[in-house]
C-alpha cells in the first residue's frame, strides 16, 4: 500500500515513501498551562496569584469593571487556559500485518495514550466476521487504562478525575 502524508492539505516530504507512524509531539517540558487574556503573557500559579515568567502579578492591560476594582493597569491578571495545553501527542499508525490502522491520543503519562484502533479480521478467519472491520476504542474499567473515564453518554466520557456534586449528594458516604 502507498499513502502519502499531508501537512494542512499540502503533500510533505518524507526521509521514506511510507511511513508507520505520524504524530504531533507537543512540547509538554515547563510549558505554562494559563496566559493572560488581558496581556497574553504566559502565566504560573502561584500562592498569591497568577504571575508572568518575571514573576509580575499586576496586569498592565488591566481595567476597572467595578468601582472597587484597582486602576487602571494596577489589577490582576485574568488567567485563561491555553488551548491544547492538556495535550501530550496525537499520531496515526498502521499496521500491515494486523490490517489495522489506530490513532492515539495522549493526554495524562506522556508514555501512554488511548487509541483507536479499525482492523480487518482476515478472510480465511472461521466465523461470521472474516472480512469485516472492527473497531477497538477505550472503555471504561479498561485494564491499565491511559486515564479514568467516566461516561457522559453512548460514545462521550469524561476523561480523568470527575466527580459531580449531584452524585456525591445522592450517594452518602459510609458511616
Ligand atoms: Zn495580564
Amino acid at each position: 500500500m502507498f499513502a502519502a502524508l499531508y501537512v494542512d492539505g499540502d503533500p510533505a516530504r518524507l526521509p521514506d515513501d511510507t511511513p508507520d507512524t505520524v504524530s504531533l509531539e507537543f512540547d509538554t517540558d515547563y510549558t505554562p498551562t494559563y496566559r493572560c487574556r488581558a496581556c497574553g503573557e504566559e502565566l504560573t500559579e502561584t500562592v498569591d496569584g497568577y504571575e508572568t515568567e518575571s514573576g509580575d502579578t499586576t496586569c498592565v492591560d488591566f481595567e476597572p469593571a467595578a468601582d472597587t476594582d484597582p486602576d487602571y493597569g494596577e489589577g490582576p491578571h485574568e488567567p485563561e487556559r491555553i488551548p491544547l495545553s492538556w495535550c501530550n501527542s496525537a499520531a496515526v499508525h498502521t499496521d500491515e500485518s494486523e490490517d489495522s490502522v489506530t490513532v492515539s491520543i495522549s493526554v495524562g503519562d506522556p508514555r501512554g495514550a488511548f487509541t483507536f484502533t479499525i482492523r480487518r479480521v482476515p478472510d480465511d478467519t472461521d466465523g461470521d466476521l472474516a472480512g469485516h472491520l472492527i473497531m477497538h476504542t477505550p472503555y471504561v474499567g479498561q485494564p491499565l487504562a491511559h486515564m479514568d473515564l467516566t461516561p457522559l453518554r453512548d460514545g462521550t466520557h469524561v476523561v480523568g478525575p470527575y466527580a459531580p456534586t449531584r452524585r456525591l449528594r445522592a450517594v452518602p458516604p459510609a458511616a
